[in-house]
């Protein structure tokens, strides 16, 4: 699906990412992890086009990254942003609608009706009570949903979300990681996620990839990556690792007064 070699940006004379290699293939659910500023939303902005690298390659389908027009590529790739959406005055149907911009020709038009998709949407994310309501007048649980609804409607292949969950309660967390994991059940999409939450990493991602200064730390399955040697090297803390007793992930417990500098 995508492939990235060699991948670096820097910003000036000031490395941020350097030499990442990956290769994820079709219908995989990736998560990216790693400390505040090691590298995360920088590596997300060059796999989904929105910056260029400095340095190495991306390719998405075979194809060069940088060789599809912004249209084509929003027909492959959708990107939920740390922020969500802007509350602003569009109704949720609205910024539903707003999602078939990729499908659009020329006239502004769409060759196929997409209301029955839009329509399903909004049953699938439970938003049934809210089609008319300004984005302003939602919370932020509710406000995610609809971002969610938003890249759903745009029927991409390729899922990319920056920490999507960081503004949400935990049940919300779990409500928006069980949601994508259904669509992806659903439709087979790959998804690629930064994820803060670890436990949460662990029990929905099929590979974790660690960022640590720009570069890759570790790449692999959950339990290979989330070994308390790992987070102890990567995030300064001296974690235990428990085995979840429902389903055998890896969970990691903090102990108090356990960091160090
Ligand atoms: P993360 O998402 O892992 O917290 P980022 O990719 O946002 O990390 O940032 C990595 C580093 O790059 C940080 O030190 C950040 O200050 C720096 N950085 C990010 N964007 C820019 C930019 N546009 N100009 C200069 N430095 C940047
Ligand atoms: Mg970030």
């Amino acid at each position: 699906m995508i492939r990235a070699q060699g991948l670096g940006k820097a910003y000036g004379q000031v490395p941020i990412l350097a030499g990442v290699d990956l290769h994820i293939t079709e219908g995989e659910w990736w998560g990216i992890i790693g400390p505040n500023g090691s590298g995360k939303s920088t590596l997300m902005q060059l796999l989904s086009g929105v910056e260029s690298p400095t340095a190495g390659s991306v390719s998405l389908r075979g194809r060069e990254l940088s060789s599809y027009n912004r249209k084509a590529l929003a027909r492959i790739v959708a990107v939920l942003q740390q922020e969500g959406l802007d509350p602003t005055d569009f109704t949720v149907r609205e910024v539903l609608e707003m999602g078939r911009f990729p499908f659009l020709n020329w006239l502004g038009r769409e060759d196929k009706d997409a209301t029955p998709l839009i329509d399903a949407i909004i049953r699938k994310l439970d938003l049934g009570g809210f089609e008319e309501r300004r984005l302003t007048e939602l919370s932020g649980g509710q406000r995610q949903r609809v971002a969610l609804g938003k890249v759903m409607v745009q029927e991409p292949s390729l899922l990319m979300l920056d920490e999507p969950t960081t503004y949400l309660d935990i049940r919300y967390q779990l409500q928006f990681m069980d949601m994508v994991a259904e669509w992806r059940n659903s439709s087979g999409i790959t998804v690629i996620s930064v994820l803060h939450d670890l436990n949460l990493a662990a029990q929905f991602c099929d590979k974790l990839l660690v960022l640590d200064q720009g570069k890759v730390a570790g790449v692999g399955k959950p339990e290979e990556v989330l070994t308390a040697e790992y987070i102890r090297q990567i995030f300064r803390v001296e974690p235990s690792i428990v085995t979840h007793p429902e389903n055998g992930a890896p969970q990691v417990l903090l102990t108090a007064n356990s960091t160090w500098s």
